[in-house]
């Protein structure tokens, strides 16, 4: 009598499945509907790398931290588009202003929200209050060149356009803290905008960086693992020999000190 691998046992199957990362677990549960019923929900938190694009190449290369190899997945919302991350999410970017918000690349049919396009591409940051996948009332902030350089936009779901935050231009790194939208200008300030509030589309300084710090450096915007806000301050961005020194300092909004 011949033997028939769905006659498996459902605990062996489900044993077998347990320690497969998203790609080979998918592969899985397609084998046919013992497999499927049998294998273990798809759990892991552990991000893909996506890699950079490959001339030729129709498929979007991700690198796999659990089994450590590279998967090709076919993502047209993804391939020559420029990419930043927030919340687990991708912000895609066409060259024709065209944007997506990606979730997994493994249910990408159910994972894409389209957002309302930018006549001018985004120039350094994306970043979400909120895990759409998990929230439903989430903001979305671009720091983007529109009439400006650097100007911070604002979206919420249902939104036909994008919302301009009235601040400073010239912005280079958001951050969202504690409820609110913290932006980073180019001289030092920082900015912030609650998107929940009844004016977002206002932002209020709050805080000035010493001119020392800024100059000649790139700043960075950073939450602590302890929630203290941070300024990461890193040299040597101009010098021909690259990074060689970060500084952090702790930022407090309420002494501002
Ligand atoms: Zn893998």
């Amino acid at each position: 009598m011949g033997r028939n691998w769905a006659d498996l046992p459902p605990e062996l199957l489900g044993l077998c499945s347990q320690d497969l990362c998203p790609n080979d677990l998918s592969a899985f549960r397609a084998v046919c509907h013992t497999w499927r019923s049998a294998a273990v929900e798809e759990s892991s938190d552990v991000p893909w790398l996506m890699l950079a694009d490959k001339k030729g190449e129709r498929c979007q290369e991700f690198f796999c931290l659990p089994c450590q190899r590279i998967h090709k997945k076919l993502l047209p919302e993804v391939k020559e588009r420029t990419c930043f991350s927030s919340q687990g999410w991708v912000l895609t970017i066409g060259r024709d202003g065209e944007l997506h918000m990606l979730k997994n690349p493994m249910l990408r049919h159910s994972h894409i929200i389209k957002l309302p396009n930018l006549e001018k591409l985004p120039d350094v940051q994306f970043v979400l209050t909120d895990n759409p996948t998990t929230s439903v009332d989430y903001r979305v902030m671009v720091i983007y060149n529109g009439r400006n350089k650097g100007q911070l936009g604002l979206w919420k779901p249902g939104d036909k356009e994008w919302t301009e935050v009235i601040s400073r231009d010239y912005h280079f790194d958001a951050i969202f803290y504690k409820g609110c939208f913290y932006a980073l200008d180019g001289i030092g300030n920082i900015w912030r905008c609650n998107a929940y509030g009844p004016t977002p589309f206002k932002a209020k300084r709050v805080f000035t960086l010493p001119h020392e710090l800024i100059s000649q450096k790139q700043i960075y915007l950073v939450q602590s693992t302890t929630g203290s806000l941070l300024v990461v301050s890193r040299h040597g961005i101009f010098e021909p020999q690259g990074t060689f020194q970060f500084h952090v300092f702790e930022i407090d909004l309420k002494t501002k000190s």
